[in-house]
């Protein structure tokens, strides 16, 4: 059987499809300016991802990750998610959003099949929640995630990027909201892109007194399975929820990785932090196209490298993380 497998024996279950590169926020460390509209927003159609993601279920991948930019700005998004529900073999569907429409949004979300939603909160404190995103929403994205929460089918995570000198001190309000909810909340460490230079060198933080804190607290750290982010996890027996950390500057964060990425305009990337990346649309314009696309990823994923090389400062063709979804 065909199989997403690199030269370095590292298997490929997990894709990330941004559906969209516009979005309504304006976060410090990813779109400062807000988004500046190209002139041309040309994205994947549903029809080019049924096709894209019939050809990835063949390939073996389970679990497919919504993103974007804000994907919830589709008219059309729960129409995808039906479509790719349709499609048997993938078993995870899964949603990252700003949370900006949740509080309406939450009950189709729950009605179309997610699984699981992932929602940026880089702040519990409204007026620095503002203060990052460009939006006072903390409160109505906290209502649309306690609605979801409703539905315990749904896994709920959230994402905080760590920023220095301005939310390194909420590890208290990350402890009560996880003491009785049973949600991951996530700190991620600042990465650097082509556009972030300047933010990064003044609010990089490494996220390793992050983890020593959790862990003297006693939480503990738990296994990953096949499909799961790039979050190290820890649970605590007194706490219903848990505490994850995305390092991705640490030694060996790539050699588990397990996902690949297609941008919204239909370009496989083998790596956040990678060059360019292949048009993929000419092949997903018809179902009869499926197995020559099949051939394609699977020619295409030889070329995948070991690892990234954001230590160096290197940081491929992303500009920011809202072209490709983080
Ligand atoms: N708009 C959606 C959102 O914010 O959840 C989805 C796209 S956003 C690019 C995906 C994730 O990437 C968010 O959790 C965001 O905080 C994170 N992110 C964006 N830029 C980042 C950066 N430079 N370093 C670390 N995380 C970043
Ligand atoms: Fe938009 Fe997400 Fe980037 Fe914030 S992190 S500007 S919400 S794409």
């Amino acid at each position: 059987m065909l199989e997403l497998k690199d030269q370095f024996g590292r298997v490929f279950p997990y894709l990330r499809l941004s559906i969209t590169e516009a979005c309504n926020f304006r976060c410090q460390y990813c779109l400062p300016n807000g988004f500046q509209k190209p002139c041309d927003m040309n994205y994947l159609t549903q029809s080019e991802i049924t096709n894209l993601i019939s050809a990835f279920a063949q390939l073996g991948t389970k679990k497919i990750r919504l993103t974007g930019g804000e994907p919830t700005i589709r008219n059309d998004l729960i129409k995808i998610i039906g479509a790719i529900r349709d499609i048997k073999t993938i078993e995870t569907i899964a949603l990252t959003t700003n949370g900006y429409k949740l509080e309406q949004q939450a009950q189709s979300l729950i009605d179309a099949g997610l699984d699981a939603i992932n929602v940026s909160i880089d702040s519990l404190s409204a007026y620095k929640f503002k203060a990052i995103t460009g939006h006072d929403k903390l409160q109505s994205i906290l209502n649309g995630l306690f609605e979801v929460a409703k539905t315990k089918r749904i896994k709920i995570k959230t994402n905080s990027v760590l920023l220095k000198g301005f939310n390194d001190d909420e590890l208290p309000s990350i402890l009560r909201m996880v003491k009785n909810n049973n949600i991951t909340m996530r700190f991620i460490e600042l990465m650097r892109t082509g556009d972030n230079k300047e933010y990064f060198e003044k609010h990089h933080l490494s996220t390793d007194f992050m983890s020593e804190q959790i862990e003297e607290i006693g939480f503990k750290r738990i296994s990953r399975n096949s499909v799961s982010g790039p979050a190290r996890e820890y649970a605590h027996e007194d706490y219903e929820g848990r505490i994850g950390i995305i390092a991705p500057y640490s030694k060996d964060f790539c050699a588990s990785c397990n996902r690949l990425r297609i941008s919204a305009r239909g370009e496989l990337k083998l790596c956040l932090f990678g060059d360019g990346g292949l048009d993929l649309r000419p092949f997903l314009q018809s179902e009869n196209q499926i197995d020559e696309l099949k051939l394609l990823i699977l020619k295409t994923l030889k070329f995948k490298l070991p690892t990234h090389n954001l230590a160096g400062g290197y940081t491929g063709s992303t500009k920011h993380l809202a072209q490709i979804g983080g």
